[in-house]
C-alpha cells in the first residue's frame, strides 16, 4: 500500500471516459449513502425534542462561542418535477403558507433562546422546494423575524435557491435588501426539448430573464444547478447545455447525479418507462459536461460541483479545508447548523435532528412552544471520529489520520485497521492509496469517493440489502 497524496486537481485526462473501466464501473455501481451526513438520516429515531433542547443548551455551556449557521426550508412548489427529490408540496392553500411563515419566525425565537441568541450566525441558506414562490412580502416577513432573533455577522454568506419560472424581480429584490448576494438557479437542463416534460413551464429563456434581473441588481455570485441521469439527455446535449450555461458567466455550478429511489418518491417512477441511462452512460454525460466547465476554467470541487479559482469554494478545495453539511459544500467547519420549516436537519455539536415532515404536525408543535423536532441522532465517540474522517475524505479526497488520532486520542492506525483493510480491492484497482498515516483518493477513484467512504461506515451492515439508497456511480 502507498500512502502518496495528490495535492493537484486531476488533470482533464485522468478523468477521460476511456481510462475509466467499464467492468469497474459496474463492479462499484452499488447503492450507498451520499454522506450529508454521518451516519446517514436513515438511522434517524424517534427522539424527545426536551432531549434536544437539553443538548443543544448543554452545547452553549461547553463551547460559548461555535458559529451558527441557518437553513430554512420552504416546503412549497407550484408543480412537483417529475425528478424532485426534495421534501416539499404543491398547490397549498394561501392560508398555509401564511401559517408556515408565522410558524417559522416562531420556531427561529424559540431556538434563538435555547441555543443562546448571543451566537453570532455566520452563514445563511433558504432552500426548498421554491422560496421565491413565498412573494415578496412572505419573504420579507421571514427575513425580518430572522434578523429579531438572531445576530447575524455582516460579512455572514447569504444564499438562496431560485426556480427561474418564477423569480420576479420584486421577489428577488427583498433577497438583496437583506443582503443576500449568492443565488443559486435551478436550471436543471438547457435544452427545452428535455427539460420541459419532466419540468412543467421550465425554459432557457427563464434562465437568461433571472440572470439579467440578478445581473442588474449588482449580483455576482450565480450558481447553476444542473442533473444527469435524465432521460434524453445525451453527451452532446450536456456539453451544448454547459456551454450556453458558461456564457452566463457562473461562479458556481452544481453537476447533480439523478437519483432515482422510486420508494421513496413514487412520482419518479414514470422516468424508467422514459428510458434511464446506464452507469456507463451516465459517466458520459458527466464527463461531456465537465469537459466544457473545466475547458471555461471552472475546477472540481468535491464530488460534484465546479467553481471558478476565485470562489471561496475553489480556494478551500485548494487548500484542502473544503467542508460540507446539510446546505452542501461550504467553506466553514465547525458551524452549528439550525434548521428551520418542516423536514429541516440541525446538526448541533454531537446531534442531529430532524423536524416534522408533515406541515400540519410542524405548525401543531410550534404552537405548543416546542422544538418541532420528530427524530434525531445523538453521535457516539466513534460516529464522532468517523464523521470527521468521512468529510475529509468526501470533500478533500484525502485524510490524514496521524492529525486525526492526535485530535481524538487514539491511535488511528489501529483503530481502523479493518476499515483500512476493506480498502484493499480498491487499493489494487487503483481508486486510492492508503496506509496507517493517510486516504487518498485517487484521480481515477473520485467517481467512486461513495465507495470509499462506505469502507468506513459503520452503520452500513445495518441496511445492507435494503433498496435504501441511490446508486453510487
Ligand atoms: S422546483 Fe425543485 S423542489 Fe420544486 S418540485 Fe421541482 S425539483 Fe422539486
Amino acid at each position: 500500500m502507498s500512502g502518496r497524496i495528490e495535492d493537484a486537481p486531476p488533470a482533464a485526462d485522468a478523468q477521460d471516459p476511456r481510462r475509466v473501466d467499464p467492468e469497474l464501473l459496474r463492479r462499484y455501481d452499488v447503492r450507498g449513502p451520499r454522506y450529508t451526513s454521518y451516519p446517514p438520516a436513515n438511522h434517524f429515531a424517534e427522539i424527545d425534542p426536551e432531549r434536544v433542547a437539553e443538548a443543544w443548551r448543554a452545547r452553549r455551556a461547553l463551547d460559548p462561542d461555535p458559529g451558527l449557521g441557518l437553513y430554512v426550508h420552504v416546503p412549497f412548489c407550484a408543480v412537483r418535477c417529475a425528478f424532485c427529490g426534495c421534501h416539499t408540496t404543491t398547490a397549498r392553500p394561501q392560508a398555509e403558507v401564511d401559517a408556515y411563515v408565522d410558524a417559522v419566525q416562531d420556531e427561529m425565537a424559540l431556538a434563538a433562546e435555547v441555543v443562546s441568541a448571543d451566537r453570532i450566525v455566520r452563514q445563511v441558506a433558504i432552500g426548498g422546494g421554491t422560496p421565491n414562490d413565498l412573494g415578496a412580502e412572505r419573504i420579507e416577513r421571514l427575513l425580518a423575524g430572522m434578523e429579531r432573533s438572531f445576530r447575524i455577522a455582516g460579512d455572514a454568506e447569504r444564499s438562496v435557491e431560485i426556480d427561474p419560472r418564477t423569480a420576479t424581480a420584486g421577489r428577488i429584490e427583498r433577497f438583496v435588501a437583506h443582503g443576500f448576494r449568492r443565488f443559486s438557479l435551478g436550471v436543471q437542463d438547457m435544452d427545452d426539448a428535455i427539460i420541459a416534460p419532466l419540468r412543467p413551464g421550465a425554459g432557457v429563456a427563464h434562465v437568461r430573464r433571472v440572470v439579467a434581473v440578478l445581473r442588474a441588481s449588482g449580483i455576482e455570485h450565480i450558481n447553476f444547478d444542473l442533473i444527469y441521469g435524465l432521460p434524453g439527455q445525451t453527451p452532446e446535449t450536456m456539453a451544448r447545455g454547459a456551454e450556453a450555461l458558461v456564457e452566463l458567466g457562473p461562479t458556481r455550478v452544481a453537476l447533480y447525479s439523478y437519483a432515482h429511489v422510486p420508494w421513496l418518491h413514487p412520482h419518479q417512477a414514470a422516468l424508467a418507462s422514459r428510458g434511464l441511462p446506464t452507469a456507463d452512460e451516465k459517466l458520459r454525460l458527466f464527463l461531456a459536461a465537465m469537459d466544457v466547465l473545466r475547458a471555461a476554467g471552472l475546477v472540481p470541487i468535491g464530488m460534484d460541483h465546479f467553481a471558478m479559482p476565485s470562489d471561496p469554494l475553489a480556494r478551500a478545495a485548494a487548500a484542502g479545508t473544503l467542508h460540507r453539511n446539510f446546505m452542501g459544500y461550504t467553506t466553514q467547519r465547525g458551524l452549528d447548523l439550525l434548521a428551520f420549516g418542516p423536514s429541516g436537519i440541525s446538526a448541533v455539536g454531537p446531534v442531529y435532528s430532524q423536524n416534522a415532515k408533515e406541515t400540519a404536525a410542524y405548525l401543531d408543535a410550534v404552537a405548543r412552544g416546542r422544538l418541532p423536532v420528530y427524530r434525531g441522532y445523538f453521535l457516539s465517540r466513534d460516529d464522532e471520529i468517523r464523521r470527521e474522517l468521512l468529510l475529509d475524505v468526501f470533500c478533500n479526497f484525502r485524510a490524514d489520520l496521524v492529525a486525526l488520532g492526535r485530535r481524538f486520542g487514539i491511535d488511528a492506525a489501529t483503530y481502523f485497521a479493518d476499515d483500512l483493510a476493506r480498502l484493499g480491492p480498491m487499493i489494487a484497482d487503483g481508486l486510492v492509496e492508503a496506509d496507517g498515516g493517510r486516504v487518498a483518493v485517487t484521480a481515477r477513484g473520485r467517481f467512486f469517493v461513495r465507495n470509499v467512504c462506505m469502507a468506513f461506515d459503520r452503520h452500513l451492515e445495518a441496511v445492507a440489502g435494503g433498496q435504501i439508497y441511490s446508486r453510487t456511480v
